[in-house]
C-alpha cells in the first residue's frame, strides 16, 4: 500500500507499549521458550522487552509486541536475523532462538484480550555506541558493518518489507502533509524544500538504483561497541526499521547526523561512506545521492518529531533535544555545495571527481594552479599540448572531457585504439586485478592465450612473445636482440623517427631529441616522402632512388666499424610526416639490410593494431615481413603493455646468450588488457570501421581543399591521417606557423588533432577505430571552422 502517512500510520509513531507484570514474562519465558534466570526491564518505546539472564550465563533478549503489531512485521525481523546467520554465521547480530515447539514466535493474550507476538533473541554484548568518543574510525567501522550485513542480506525478501513505514526515504514525500508541525518557520522552509527536492529528483533516480532490504537505523544508538575498542563498531541491534529499499540509504542512514555533535558531518557521512565501500563497493550513482539523503533524513526526523509532538505532547526529553539543533543542522547543511560534498565524497571513497558528461560544446579549460603544481613536483620542462593546455577527467569513447563537463573529439591520441575507456577492457582489467596478479615465473593461462592470439595475427612464424611495459622498451629489447644475434652494433632508422626513451633507444629518437646530431652508431634514412622530398610523385624509381639511401647508411656504418644490426621502422611513418611511403620501399630497405648482416624491426607502436583499416599491422599493409616486431601504446588500451614478437629460434637465440625477465612484463592483469583490446577489435569489427572512416575523412578533407588554401596534400591510410599545410601550393613552402595555430583553433573549437614533420606543419590524425559517421563529421566541422578562423 502507497500513500499518505494516515492516522492509521502514526501507532508506529506512537508510544502504547504492553505492561505485562514480570510473573507473567517469567512464565512465558519458561513455558514458551524453555528459558528461566534474571529479568530486568528494557527501555522501549513500542514493545515490552526484558533481558534474561540464564543460571549458565546465556543472556537472552524477550520481547512482547505491542498489541498494534502486525505479526507479518515480527515474523520479517525473526527470517532476515535467520538469513543473515546462514548466510555469514560470524555477523555480530543476535541470533533468534527458537520456542520450545520448534517456533520462531509466539502469541500470547494481554488483560483485555489483546494479542501480542512475543519473541527471544540472543543478547549481544557491548556498550551502545552513543556512548562511546566519537572519531572516525567508529564512523568508519560503522559503514563497514552495515556493509558486511548489507552482503548477507542481499538475497533476502520477505512480504512485509514492502509495509509502509515512516522513516522509509522512498516515502519521505508522504511527510510533506506534517510539515506544519514544525514550529520554526525556517526549519519549515528548509525541511519542505528537502522532501520536494527528494520527490522530483533525487527519488526517481533512487528507483534505478540498487535495491534490497535494509536495516535502516543502524544510528550510534543501534551499534554496540565492544568497551575495550571503543572505536570499533562490534555488533548491530533493532531490526525494527527494516525496509526494501536502496542501498545507499543505509549509508546516510547510519551516518544519521541528527543528535551527532560535530563540526564536520560531512566529514562524518564520507567516513560512514568508506567504511561502506571498503567492503561492498558503491556505484558512482549511487555516491552522489548521499548528500541529498542525508538532507532527507534530517527532515524526515525533524518532520516526525514535530508530528509526535503535536500527536501526543508529553514527547521523551531527548525528542525535544534533538529539535532545536536539528533546525540548525539542515539549514547548515543545506548552506554546502552539492558538488563540494560530492566530491568528497568521492575522495573518500576514491572515485574519480564529478564530471557531468552533458555539457556538448567545449570552452576553453581551467588550468587553475595546476601548471604552477606541475613546475614544483614535476619540473619545469614536461611539455603540455596547446596553448591553453587542457585538463581532463574523464574519457569515453571518443570524448575526452573537462572538469566541468566540456567534451573534447579526440582525433589524436592511438592509445585508447578502442575508446577511452571501453567497459570491456575496464572490466576485464578490473576483474583480473581483483583475482590474481603475479609474473611470468609461475604458470598462468592468459599469457599463453595471448600470445597464441597475437601470434595468430602475424605472419609466417612471428609468434615468440617476450613481454615487458611500454614501447620503449620493447625497442629496447628489440635492438638488443638484434646487436646480439647480428653481432653487428649500428642502426638505421628514418628521419625524425620516435621510437622511445631509454639511453640506446633516446639515439634512435632523433624527433623526440631537441639536440641537432648524429649518434655514431646510427644513420637516418630519407623519409620517401614524394609529395614534399627530392624525388616526387610521377617521377620514375621512387622506390630504388629513396632506397638508395640506405646503401649510403649502410655503406657509412660498415666503414665505421659498426655494421648494420638493425633496420628499424614505424610502417606510416607517424613521426616523420605520414608521408605516402612508395609501395616496395620498406622490402628494399628490408632486403639491404638483411644483406649487410642485420635484422629488421617494425614498430608497430602507432602503426599497428588495424589502424591501415587494411590490415591488423602496419608493416603488412606495406608488405614487408619484419624479423621483430614491437607493440606498445594501444596494446592495452592505456594499460601499461609493451610487447616484442619474434620467431621462436630468435628468441631462443637470444635466450640462450642472456635470460631477460621483467617483473611486470606480461602480467595476468597486462594480458587481460591486451586480450580485451583483440576481442573488441573482432567483435567490433573495427579493421573495416577504420577504413570505413579513414575514407570518410580523407574524402572530407579533400572537400575542405577546395575551400582553404592551406591544405597542400591530405594523404594516410585507414584511419592514420596526415594533411600537409604550406603557404603555396606551387612551391610547397611548409606552413609551420599556421598548422601550430590551427592546432590550437581545433582546440578551442573542441577537437583535438597533433602535429608532425620535419617542418611541423602536417597535422597528425591518429583517432580512435571506434569513429562512426558523426565523429567524422563533427571533426571535418571544426577543422573546416579552424582553418576559416587562420
Ligand atoms: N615507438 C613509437 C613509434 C612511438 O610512437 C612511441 C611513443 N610515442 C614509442 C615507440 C615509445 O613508447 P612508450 O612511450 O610507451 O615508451
Amino acid at each position: 500500500m502507497v500513500g499518505a502517512i494516515g492516522v492509521n500510520e502514526i501507532k508506529y509513531l506512537d508510544r502504547n507499549p504492553p505492561a505485562f507484570a514480570e510473573d507473567a514474562v517469567r512464565r512465558f519465558a519458561r513455558d514458551l521458550f524453555g528459558l528461566d534466570g534474571d529479568f530486568e526491564p528494557l527501555v522501549s518505546e513500542r514493545d515490552q522487552n526484558f533481558r534474561l539472564r540464564a543460571e549458565d550465563g546465556d543472556a537472552f533478549v524477550l520481547k512482547i509486541a505491542n498489541a498494534e503489531e502486525d505479526p507479518g512485521v515480527i515474523d520479517f525481523q525473526t527470517r532476515a536475523l535467520m538469513h543473515v546467520e546462514r548466510q555469514d554465521p560470524g555477523m555480530p547480530v543476535p541470533r533468534v532462538v527458537r520456542a520450545v515447539n520448534g517456533a520462531v514466535t509466539r502469541t500470547v493474550s494481554g488483560p483485555g484480550g489483546t494479542r501480542h507476538v512475543v519473541h527471544v533473541l540472543t543478547y549481544l554484548p557491548g556498550i551502545v555506541g552513543e556512548e562511546a568518543p566519537q572519531c572516525p574510525r567508529l564512523w568508519r567501522t560503522m559503514g563497514a558493518l552495515m556493509a558486511r550485513l548489507d552482503l548477507a542480506l542481499r538475497g533476502f525478501f520477505h512480504p512485509s518489507a514492502d509495509n509502509p513505514h515512516p522513516w522509509d526515504v522512498m516515502r519521505c514525500p508522504d511527510l510533506r502533509a506534517h510539515t506544519v508541525h514544525i514550529a520554526d518557520a525556517m526549519a519549515r522552509g528548509n525541511v519542505e524544500a528537502v522532501l520536494d527536492l527528494m520527490a522530483a529528483v533525487v527519488i526517481p533516480k533512487l528507483r534505478g538504483l540498487r535495491h534490497q532490504v535494509i536495516h535502516q537505523d543502524a544510528n550510534r544508538a543501534n551499534v554496540l561497541v565492544d568497551a575495550g575498542r571503543p572505536d570499533t563498531a562490534s555488533g548491530v541491534l533493532d531490526f525494527g526499521d527494516m525496509v526494501h529499499g536502496p542501498l545507499i540509504a543505509e549509508v546516510a542512514l547510519t551516518a544519521d547526523l541528527v543528535g551527532v555533535d560535530t563540526d564536520d558531518p560531512v566529514g562524518v557521512l564520507c567516513d560512514v561512506a568508506a567504511g561502506f565501500d571498503s567492503v561492498l563497493p558503491l556505484e558512482e550513482d549511487e555516491i552522489d545521492l548521499i548528500y541529498d539523503l542525508a538532507l532527507s533524513r534530517i527532515a524526515t526526523a525533524l518532520t516526525i518529531i514535530a508530528w509526535r509532538k503535536a500527536a501526543t505532547p508529553d514527547q521523551p526529553a531527548y525528542l525535544r533535544d534533538l529539535e532545536e539543533p536539528g533546525w540548525a543542522l539542515i539549514a547548515r547543511m543545506m548552506e554546502e555545495s552539492r558538488e563540494d560534498v560530492c566530491n568528497r565524497l568521492r575522495r573518500a571513497c576514491r572515485f574519480p571527481p564529478y564530471c557531468p558528461l552533458d555539457a556538448p560544446s567545449a570552452a576553453p579549460g581551467d588550468s587553475g594552479d595546476m601548471i604552477a603544481r606541475r613546475h614544483r613536483v614535476l619540473g619545469r620542462n614536461l611539455y603540455l599540448f596547446y596553448d591553453k593546455p587542457l585538463h581532463f577527467e574523464r574519457g569515453r569513447g571518443p570524448w575526452l572531457y573537462t572538469p566541468r563537463g566540456e567534451a573534447y573529439l579526440d582525433a589524436y591520441n592511438n592509445v585508447p585504439v578502442v575508446g577511452h575507456c571501453h567497459p570491456h577492457v575496464v572490466n576485464a582489467v578490473s576483474r583480473q586485478l581483483a583475482a590474481l596478479n603475479t609474473n611470468t615465473r609461475y604458470l598462468y593461462d592468459s599469457i599463453l592465450e595471448y600470445a597464441e592470439r597475437l601470434g595468430a595475427t602475424m605472419p609466417g612464424e612471428l609468434g615468440a612473445c617476450l613481454f615487458v611495459n611500454s614501447g620503449s622498451e620493447a625497442n629496447d629489447v628489440a635492438l638488443h636482440m638484434a646487436r646480439l644475434i647480428s653481432g653487428r652494433r649500428g642502426a638505421l632508422i628514418m628521419a625524425q623517427a620516435y621510437h622511445g626513451i631509454t639511453e640506446t633507444i633516446f639515439d634512435l629518437s632523433p624527433s623526440g631529441d631537441p639536440r641537432d646530431r648524429q649518434p655514431e652508431q646510427v644513420r637516418t634514412l630519407l623519409v620517401p616522402d614524394p609529395y614534399r622530398g627530392p624525388y616526387r610523385h610521377g617521377e620514375p624509381d621512387l622506390v630504388e632512388r629513396y632506397a638508395a639511401d640506405a646503401e649510403r647508411a649502410i655503406a657509412e656504418l660498415e666503414e665505421a666499424g659498426y655494421g648494420t644490426a638493425a633496420f628499424i621502422f614505424d610502417s606510416f611513418m607517424l613521426s616523420s610526416g605520414v608521408p605516402d611511403v612508395p609501395p616496395g620501399y620498406l622490402d628494399s630497405v628490408a632486403a639491404k639490410t638483411r644483406a649487410a648482416g642485420g635484422l629488421v624491426i617494425a614498430d608497430e607502436v602507432q602503426s599497428g593494431f588495424a589502424r591501415s583499416g587494411t590490415h591488423m599491422w602496419g608493416f603488412a599493409a606495406n608488405q614487408v615481413v619484419p624479423d621483430i616486431v614491437t607493440l606498445g601504446k594501444p596494446v592495452g588500451n592505456g594499460f601499461p603493455l609493451g610487447v616484442v614478437v619474434t620467431r621462436p629460434e630468435l628468441l631462443d637465440q637470444f635466450g640462450n646468450a642472456i635470460g631477460l625477465f621483467s617483473t611486470f612484463g606480461g602480467n595476468p592483469v597486462a594480458c587481460a588488457a591486451g586480450l580485451a583490446v583483440l576481442d573488441v577489435i573482432e567483435d567490433e569489427g573495427l579493421l573495416d570501421n577504420a577504413r570505413r572512416m579513414g575514407e570518410r575523412l580523407r574524402d572530407g578533407l579533400g572537400g575542405l581543399t577546395d575551400r582553404h588554401r592551406w591544405i597542400g596534400d591530405v594523404r594516410g591510410r585507414g584511419l592514420a591521417i596526415g594533411v600537409d599545410l604550406v603557404g603555396d601550393r606551387e612551391t610547397r613552402e611548409p606552413a609551420g606557423a599556421e598548422t601550430k595555430r590551427l592546432l590550437n583553433l581545433a582546440r578551442d573549437n573542441g577537437a583535438l588533432i597533433g602535429l608532425e614533420g620535419e617542418h611541423n606543419n602536417v597535422v597528425k590524425l591518429r583517432p580512435p577505430l571506434i569513429y562512426r559517421e558523426e565523429h567524422c563529421d563533427r571533426l571535418l566541422d571544426i577543422l573546416d571552422r579552424s582553418f576559416a578562423q587562420l
